[in-house]
């Protein structure tokens, strides 16, 4: 078993034979991801630390994993410090980069490095690439369902998407999932919500901002990290598809396709969702800039529910989006 901090290019541990597990989604959806948090703290972690890695060091220390994907370039210098701590505690950690640069020669050879880390053909890679872009192709209807058909609520689109990343550990049962899912969503009577809204960001640390959201007459039609990590835009080689995945590389990388689905999918609103102590909070500048959509920026620490004064900016922002609409 070996864990991933991020989505990496799953088709090269995959073809190894190795099973990959997200250790994002163990925290998030583990019985009690505060107590997770505390352990690191216990353990050292400063408390003015992202509560992501905290959680992923504590389940990587309850499940006793022992090897973990490093992604040294194109993530999060937190993860770099987190894969130090792990070294001095005897988990291995393999490395991958996204090269900056976005360019492709250099992501073919960070492809080729990892592959030979893992000792596996561009052959074999090829034939989990096929068998994985069967299951991505599945998982774009669910997010054509969720805009176009209007058939799959926010939170859905938010659990397929974001769980393409380790197919949930096991392709198969994700596919039967996945199909169970698609048979159902096709008999239902479409969301007629007043509001349709995007999110922006990574993925919320919040366990009840779909509900809530869906609860004050909006739905969110639009997750753009978690889509991001589907690859829904099936692409013939390997090097394509993960030059096309814009969350490595950068604020500019990710607005072309920002603004390309928010015009697609008919977004009222945005709601930009920033973890506290992440670098990547600094970028809202950016999205305020370059986005004529209303924007929300909601900040989330703990996992947990929404806290009340979070609620009460989002229960604002949508009322303004509502009168907005009505003018
Ligand atoms: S939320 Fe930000 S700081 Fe936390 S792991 Fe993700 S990128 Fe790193």
């Amino acid at each position: 078993m070996i864990g991933i901090t991020t989505t990496v290019p799953l088709e090269i541990p995959l073809a190894a034979g190795a099973r990959v597990i997200d250790l994002n989604n163990l925290f998030i959806t583990h019985e009690d991801p505060r107590t997770l948090t505390e352990e690191a703290e216990i353990a050292g972690f400063p408390r003015n630390t992202c509560s992501w890695i905290k959680g992923i060091y504590s389940i990587i220390k309850r499940l006793g994993i022992t090897e973990v994907i490093a992604v040294t370039e194109g993530d999060c210098s937190n993860t770099k410090a987190l894969i130090e701590v792990l070294a001095t505690e005897k988990i291995h950690s393999i490395p991958f980069a996204y090269p900056f640069s976005r360019s492709k020669k250099e992501l073919a050879s960070q492809l080729r490095l990892f592959s030979q880390a893992f000792g596996v053909s561009t052959a074999q890679t090829k034939r989990i690439k096929e068998r994985l872009d069967k299951i991505r192709a599945k998982v774009a209807e669910i997010d054509r369902l969720t805009w176009k058909e209007n058939r799959v609520s926010g939170l859905e689109n938010h659990l397929f998407l974001v769980n393409t990343s380790d197919m949930k550990g096991d392709v198969n049962a994700f596919e039967e999932e996945i199909d169970a899912f698609l048979e159902k969503v096709v008999h239902r009577d479409p969301f007629c919500e007043e509001l349709r809204l995007a999110f922006a960001g990574v993925p919320p640390i919040f366990t009840d901002l779909y509900p809530v959201v869906e609860s004050l007459g909006g739905r969110i039609v639009f997750n753009e990290t978690q889509r991001q990590f589907a690859m829904p835009d099936l692409h013939p080689s390997l090097v394509e598809q993960y030059l096309a995945y814009t969350y490595p590389y950068g604020i500019f990388a990710r607005l072309e396709d920002i603004r390309r689905e928010l015009a697609r999918r008919e977004v009222d609103g945005v709601i930009h969702y920033v973890q506290s102590f992440c670098f990547r909070q600094i970028e809202d500048i950016v999205l305020k800039k370059e986005l004529t959509v209303p924007i929300l920026t909601l900040e989330g620490d703990q996992p947990g529910p929404l806290d009340a004064r979070t609620r009460i900016r989002l229960e604002s922002f949508m009322e303004m989006l509502k009168a907005r609409k009505a003018r």
